[in-house]
C-alpha cells in the first residue's frame, strides 16, 4: 500500500512516537523509584488478577455514586481498546497491503462490526463528558480542562478520520466489506455520489494517513496527559493494600532520621505511584465531609499538587538532592488541608484507582508536630493530657472505674482468668455519655452470663486520637504500655466500646510488634494470640446464639449513623442494622449517605479535640440527614460520633430526636419487659 519513501517516512514517525511516548514515562519510573522501599510485591499473581478483573470488567468506574459516568467510560475504555486493537491492523496494513489482523474469518467479521459500534458509543461517551466538563462544570472537574478538551478533540479525530478510512476503504476495496454497518453506508453513499476511482483512490490513501497521524500524535501526548491514568491508575490497582484506610504507616522512630513526610523525598515509591494514578476524576472530593463543609481541604487537590511538584522537581528527586527540595508545608500543602481530614476513608473508598489518600495526609501531620512542633493550638491541652493522665479530658487515672458504681463489675486484678477483658476507653471511662455505654454493655454481658473484668485505674488511653494527629511518639509510648498490661494480665479476648479501641488493637497493634524494641518478646508473642471484638459484633454474636434475648417493637422505628471506624474501615454494616431490626422489628431507615458510603460526624482523625472553625459544622450536615430521614430516633455504635451528633441535633433545635448507643437501646429494651419476638436475619 505504501511507497518505500513512504514507508520510511512511516518508520520514522512510529520511531517518534515511541520517543515522545515513553520519555515521559521513563523519568516517571525514575520518580516512583526514588520514593522509599515499601513491600507491595506480595502475591503478585492475585495482585494482577485482580487489578484485571477490576479494571476489564470496570468496576473501578462502575460505582454506585456515579453510575451514568461509569457507563459512559466503559463506552470510551472499550472503544479505546478496540481502537488500539485496530492501530495495529492499520499500521502493519502500511507495510503489509491488504493485511487483516484477523483475517477472513468469522472473528474478522465480528471485530470488524465491533469497531463501528465502538465508533457511536465513543462519539457518544466523548460528547456526554463534553457536555459534563464544559457545559455543567461541577467542581470535581475543576482541574486541567485545556487538557480535557486536547483529549475530547483527539478521540473525536480519531473516530472521525477511522470512518472517514473505513468508507473510502471500502469504496476503494468492495471485497473489503465485512460487517462495518457505518462505513459500508458511507462506502455506497460515496459511489451513489458517482466520484472516480482515481478520487476514491486518492482519498483512500489521505484517510490512512491522516487516520496514522492523529493516532501517533495522540499516543504521543497520553504520557504528557492526566490520561496516563490508564497506565500508572492500572499499576495502582495492581499494588493496592486492602485495609490500609484503617492503618497509618508506622515509623521506625529508633532508626528514621526523619519522622513522616516533610519533603518529597520522604514518600514511598507507592505514594508517588499514586500521585501519577490520580485521573482527576474528582470522586474524593465529592465524598469527603471536609471538602463539603467548605474546609480548605481536597482530597483530589492534595494528590494533583503532590503531583505537579514531584514532576516539576523530577531531577532533584532522581538525584536524592534533599536540600533543594521545599518543606511541603507550606509550599505544596497548607496547614488547613492537613488539619481538617477526619480520616473517614470516604475518598479512598470512593476511588477507582485506590489510592491512599490518609497516608500522606496523616504522613504530613506527623512531620509536623514530631519535627516543627506545629499543630493546632487546642492539641496542646489533648496532648499533655495524654501523656499525663492517659486520657484526652487529664482527669485522674483513679476515676477511670467511677462508671462502674452500682453494678458488679470485677477489676482483672482481682478476676485475672477472667474470659473477657472489657476495654471500657476514655470516652466510656470518663464522658457522660461514653459512661452510659459502658453501664449498658457490662449489663448486658452479666445478662448473657459472659466472664468479664475491667482494667479500672490501670487503663490507659489506646492511643488512636494521638496517633492520626501524628504524635506517633506518643502512640508507640502508649501502645507499648498497653501490650505490656495486656501480657501482664494474660488477655485473651478484648471486647471494646470504642471503633477507635477496636481498630486500633485489632489492626494498628499487630503493625508495631516488630517495629517497637520496647515491647518486651513474651509480650509480642502473647499480644498475636489475642481477639478483639466491637460490642456490636460480640452483641450480635450473643444473640445469634440465644445466649441474650431481646425484646422486639420496644423501641419506635430508628435511623442508624455507621461510625466510619466500625462500617467503612472494618466492614461492619450488616451487624449493627440486624440488632437494630430485631429491636425495632422493621427494616433500619437508611440515612442519605449509609454503610460503606455513611458521612463521617467530624469527630475521626483526632478532630474531636480540634475546634472546627471553619466552614460548616460536618456534625451539623450529617444532623441534617438525621433529620431529613423522619426518624424518631438515631442508633450509633461509638461515643465520639454519639456526641457529634447529639450536640448537632441539640444546635438545631431537634432535641427530640433521641440518639442512643445500640447497648443502651437493648437495655432499655429488656429492661421494658414487652415479650420476646423472634429477630430479623438473626
Ligand atoms: S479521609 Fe475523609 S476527610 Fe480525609 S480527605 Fe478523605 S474523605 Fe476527606
Ligand atoms: S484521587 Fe482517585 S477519586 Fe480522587 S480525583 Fe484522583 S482518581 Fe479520582
Amino acid at each position: 500500500m505504501l511507497s518505500l519513501a513512504e514507508k520510511i517516512i512511516f518508520a520514522l514517525i512510529i520511531l517518534g512516537t515511541a520517543a515522545l511516548f515513553l520519555t515521559p514515562l521513563y523519568q516517571r519510573f525514575q520518580i516512583v523509584r526514588s520514593g522509599h522501599p515499601e513491600n507491595r510485591f506480595d502475591r503478585m499473581g492475585k495482585r494482577v488478577l485482580h487489578a484485571l478483573s477490576k479494571i476489564l470488567l470496570q468496576r473501578c468506574t462502575l460505582k454506585n455514586e456515579r453510575l451514568l459516568t461509569g457507563f459512559m467510560h466503559v463506552a470510551i475504555f472499550y472503544g479505546a481498546l478496540t481502537f488500539d486493537t485496530m492501530t495495529i491492523n492499520h499500521t502493519l496494513e502500511g507495510f503489509f497491503p491488504d493485511f487483516y489482523l484477523f483475517g477472513k474469518t468469522g472473528l474478522g467479521d465480528f471485530f470488524s462490526l465491533l469497531v463501528d459500534i465502538f465508533a457511536v458509543l465513543t462519539l457518544g461517551g466523548v460528547l456526554f463528558f463534553i457536555i459534563k466538563r464544559f457545559v455543567i462544570r461541577p467542581k470535581a472537574y475543576a482541574t486541567t480542562p485545556l487538557d480535557s478538551a486536547f483529549i475530547y478533540t483527539a478521540l473525536i479525530l480519531v473516530t472521525l478520520s477511522y470512518l472517514y478510512f473505513e468508507a473510502f476503504a471500502i469504496a476503494h476495496h468492495p471485497e473489503s466489506m465485512r460487517l462495518s454497518f457505518l462505513g459500508s453506508s458511507f462506502a455506497r453513499a460515496i459511489q451513489a455520489a458517482g466520484m472516480s476511482p482515481a478520487f476514491v483512490a486518492a482519498h483512500f490513501k489521505i484517510s490512512w494517513w491522516l487516520h496514522i497521524l492523529l493516532v501517533f500524535g495522540f499516543i504521543a501526548y497520553v504520557p504528557h496527559s492526566k490520561y496516563l491514568h490508564m497506565f500508572t491508575g492500572s499499576l495502582n490497582v495492581v499494588f493496592r493494600a486492602p485495609g490500609v484506610s484503617r492503618m497509618v504507616r508506622g515509623l521506625d522512630l529508633e532508626k528514621s532520621e526523619v519522622f513522616g513526610i516533610e519533603k518529597a523525598l520522604d514518600f514511598s515509591w507507592k505514594d508517588n505511584l499514586d500521585a501519577l494514578a490520580c485521573m482527576e476524576c474528582g470522586r474524593c472530593q465529592d465524598a469527603c465531609p471536609a471538602f463539603q463543609s467548605d474546609k480548605p481541604l481536597s482530597p483530589k487537590m492534595i494528590l494533583f499538587n503532590m503531583e505537579r511538584h514531584l514532576l516539576k522537581n523530577k531531577k532533584r528527586i532522581k538525584n536524592k538532592k534533599r536540600d533543594d527540595l521545599p518543606a511541603l508545608v507550606p509550599a505544596v500543602h497548607t496547614e488547613g488541608e492537613i488539619w481538617t481530614c477526619t480520616t473517614c476513608g470516604a475518598c479512598m473508598h470512593v476511588c477507582p484507582v485506590e489510592i491512599e489518600h490518609i497516608q500522606k495526609i496523616v504522613g504530613l501531620r506527623q512531620s509536623q508536630v514530631l519535627m516543627e512542633s506545629k499543630f493546632p493550638a487546642e492539641l496542646n491541652a489533648f496532648f499533655r493530657n495524654t501523656e499525663t493522665n492517659s486520657n484526652p479530658w487529664g482527669i485522674g487515672f483513679a476515676k477511670r472505674a467511677d462508671w462502674t458504681e452500682g453494678l458488679e463489675v470485677k477489676l482483672i486484678q482481682d478476676h485475672p482468668d477472667a474470659e473477657y477483658l472489657f476495654w471500657v476507653g476514655c470516652a466510656g471511662s470518663y464522658d457522660e455519655e461514653g459512661k452510659k455505654i459502658a453501664r449498658a454493655f457490662a449489663t448486658l454481658l452479666e445478662k448473657a452470663g459472659i466472664d468479664f473484668a475491667i482494667l479500672g485505674a490501670e487503663e490507659k488511653c489506646c492511643g488512636d486520637s494521638a496517633r492520626r494527629l501524628g504524635n506517633e511518639y506518643l502512640f508507640q509510648t502508649l501502645a507499648a504500655e498497653v501490650i505490656e498490661l495486656f501480657s501482664q494480665y494474660k488477655v485473651k479476648k478484648i471486647l471494646t466500646i470504642c471503633p477507635h479501641g477496636f481498630n486500633t488493637f485489632k489492626n494498628e497493634y499487630p503493625q508495631l510488634l516488630d517495629l517497637v524494641p520496647a515491647i518486651r518478646d513474651q509480650a509480642k508473642a502473647h499480644f498475636k494470640a489475642i481477639a478483639v471484638y466491637h460490642h456490636v459484633e460480640f452483641l450480635h454474636k450473643l444473640i445469634r446464639e440465644g445466649r441474650l434475648k431481646i425484646e422486639s417493637q420496644a423501641v419506635e422505628a430508628l435511623t442508624y449513623h455507621d461510625p466510619c471506624y466500625l462500617g467503612r474501615h472494618n466492614g461492619l454494616l450488616d451487624e449493627p442494622r440486624e440488632l437494630l431490626a430485631g429491636l425495632t422489628g422493621q427494616k433500619v431507615i437508611e440515612l442519605k449517605n449509609s454503610r460503606e458510603h455513611s458521612f463521617c460526624c467530624g469527630a475521626g482523625g483526632g478532630l474531636m479535640w480540634t475546634e472546627e472553625s471553619l466552614g460548616k459544622r460536618i456534625n451539623h450536615m450529617r444532623a441534617e440527614e438525621v433529620i431529613q430521614s423522619g426518624a424518631p430516633a438515631v442508633a450509633t455504635a461509638c461515643p465520639f460520633c454519639l456526641t457529634m451528633l447529639r450536640d448537632a441535633l441539640k444546635d438545631k433545635g431537634k432535641e427530640n430526636i433521641k440518639v442512643k448507643d445500640i447497648a443502651v437501646l437493648l437495655v432499655e429494651s429488656i429492661e421494658s419487659g414487652i415479650k420476646p419476638s423472634p429477630l430479623a436475619k438473626l
